[in-house]
């Protein structure tokens, strides 16, 4: 466990923090900040590619995840006191100044600045912004499948936590799940939301295909606007599927020809069992295996189309 762990001294030489580039260690805050800095805290998860070419990063959709994060702070009433080129600049500074040349996970996230001595964080409070960053292990054409099973813990939901804002405190609900999930020997959860409708995976999107129909829950299901699942959809519609955003039940996954997430971090992910029940001939099915080929070919700029989704930094 200690391997997915952290500690000082391990990280990148820089981070970028409130305006300027700061060497890794010296990226400290005060002890007493930790607690409602992370309880009001929002953040994105972007994904940078090696090219297919192998000249350069390709940080994808990054206005997108950098609008989302605005959004998120919007909602949850924290000020951001930089505007969006400037922490798109500062993302690419980011990967740059660490001259990178694997895939980079790069997360911009703010937090209320200094030790808040109220019992709640006030609206309008200033944030500390940093973009931080490491290098992953994309699973894109590995093969990769999980077994995923329906949660017994229910969807945080839009009256109470908003799953649409990417806070750090909304992951206290998927962690909840994953943990119950790994207990009963399944890799990841399914949560459903208060109306017992299939919702999301603790850090991705969903998805069935059933008849030859790629189903997914609406953005109104209690999930987040993912930017994988809005990519996904595009990339199987222009294949030519029917794809339709409607409440799912959980029997469909049971009656499913294929399962599988979607998310920056977990990409295209087939399920091959819901609650034990096996999925299709249990391996991942064709849609899955297109649009993960699809996805990965416009991710690594292979693909001709979508360049737009996509901001290119030079090795
Ligand atoms: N849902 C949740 C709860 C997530 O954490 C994520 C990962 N950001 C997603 C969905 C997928 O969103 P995106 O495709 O924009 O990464």
């Amino acid at each position: 466990m200690d391997s997915l762990v952290r500690m000082d001294g391990d990280g990148p030489e820089w981070l970028w923090r409130s305006g300027s580039l700061v060497p890794w260690a010296e990226a400290s805050v005060h002890v007493n900040a930790v607690g409602h800095a992370s309880v009001a805290a929002v953040f994105e998860g972007i994904k940078a590619y090696v090219s297919h070419d192998g000249s350069s990063l390709l940080v994808f959709r990054l206005d997108e995840h950098l609008k989302r994060l605005y959004d998120s702070a919007r909602i949850v009433r924290l000020h951001i006191p930089y505007d969006l080129p400037t922490l798109r600049e500062a993302l690419l500074d980011v990967l740059r100044v660490n001259r990178y040349r694997e895939d980079v996970y790069l997360r911009p996230w703010a937090f209320p600045a200094g030790v808040i001595q109220e019992q709640m964080v006030p609206a309008g409070v200033t944030c500390e912004v940093v973009v931080d960053s490491w290098t992953f292990t994309s699973g894109l054409g590995t093969e990769r499948e999980c077994r995923a099973a329906v949660s017994s813990w229910t969807r945080i939901n839009e009256a109470s936590m908003p799953p649409r804002v990417k806070a750090f405190s909304n992951y206290h609900n998927g962690r909840l799940a994953m943990i119950e999930a790994r207990e009963n020997g399944h890799d990841w959860p399914i949560l459903l939301n208060e109306r017992g409708k299939v919702s999301e995976g603790p850090g991705a999107c969903i998805a069935i295909v059933r008849d030859g129909e790629v189903i997914t829950p609406s953005t109104t299901s209690g999930i987040l606007e993912s930017l994988t699942r809005e990519t996904s959809l595009t990339l199987l519609r222009e294949m030519g599927l029917t794809v339709v955003e409607r409440d799912v039940d959980r029997t469909e996954l049971y009656l499913a020809e294929e399962v599988f997430f979607m998310g920056t971090g977990w990409e295209i992910l087939p399920v091959t069992s819901v609650d034990g029940l096996q999925v299709g001939d249990g391996t991942a099915g064709e849609v899955t295996r297109l649009l993960e080929a699809a996805y990965a070919s416009v991710v690594r700029g292979k693909s001709d189309g979508h360049k737009d989704w996509i901001t290119k930094v030079p090795f």
